[in-house]
């Protein structure tokens, strides 16, 4: 169901380890800006960071981007997937957090709460991650996060220092 004519902000978190992870980011936040009944309004810088989690695999490439939407969440959900896919992300194949071409995850959709199985907003991971929270503050500090405060907030009690800011006159040469 979409909201009818309300413009709604979705932060989208986006990350990438495999396949020329800058380039996959990149064509991610192309494929972003031509979403139906979707606007791209701001993408962060784009970061390398360590993996998270048991799997021993390539470091990240992580960026976020704001969208304005009509969709609904869900429908949201189903668009991210399917540029996913469009990516060549195979979901069947993978291990919980192993490496991936891409990762599209809805992080804020407005003030919306939402705690389903198959969707949960604000994303279940955002308060820990770094990966998420310093690129979000890089373009909208004061971005609320739904019951657990804000960007800048969240960020504060975070180290950053892991996280690379891959300048854009760099990402032409990187593979990897
Ligand atoms: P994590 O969610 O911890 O970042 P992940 O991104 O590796 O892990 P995936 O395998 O990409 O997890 O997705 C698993 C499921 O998470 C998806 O099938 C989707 O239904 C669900 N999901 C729940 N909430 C969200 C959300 N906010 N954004 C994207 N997917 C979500
Ligand atoms: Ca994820
Ligand atoms: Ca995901």
């Amino acid at each position: 169901m979409s909201v009818g004519n309300l413009w709604i902000p979705a932060g989208i978190g986006i990350g990438s380890n495999q396949d020329d992870p800058v380039g996959q980011v990149r064509v991610a936040l192309s494929a972003l800006a031509g979403l139906p009944e979707s606007r791209l309004i701001y993408t962060s810088s784009l970061y390398r960071n360590p993996p998270m989690g048991p799997v021993a695999q390539p470091d990240y490439v992580n960026a976020v981007a704001i969208l304005l939407t009509r969709k609904s969440a869900h429908e949201l959900l189903v668009d991210l997937q399917a540029l996913e896919l469009a990516q060549g992300r195979l979901r069947d194949a993978e291990l919980r957090w192993g490496p991936r071409c891409i990762d599209l995850d809805i992080l804020t959709y407005g003030y919306q709460v939402i705690d389903e199985p198959g969707l949960v907003i604000p994303h279940s991971g955002i308060s820990e991650r770094n990966f998420v929270l310093f690129p979000l503050l890089e373009i909208c500090p004061d971005l609320p996060i739904p019951g657990q405060g804000s960007v800048s907030g969240l960020a504060a009690g975070l180290d950053g220092t892991t996280l690379e800011k891959i300048p854009v006159s760099m990402q032409d040469s990187i593979q990897g």
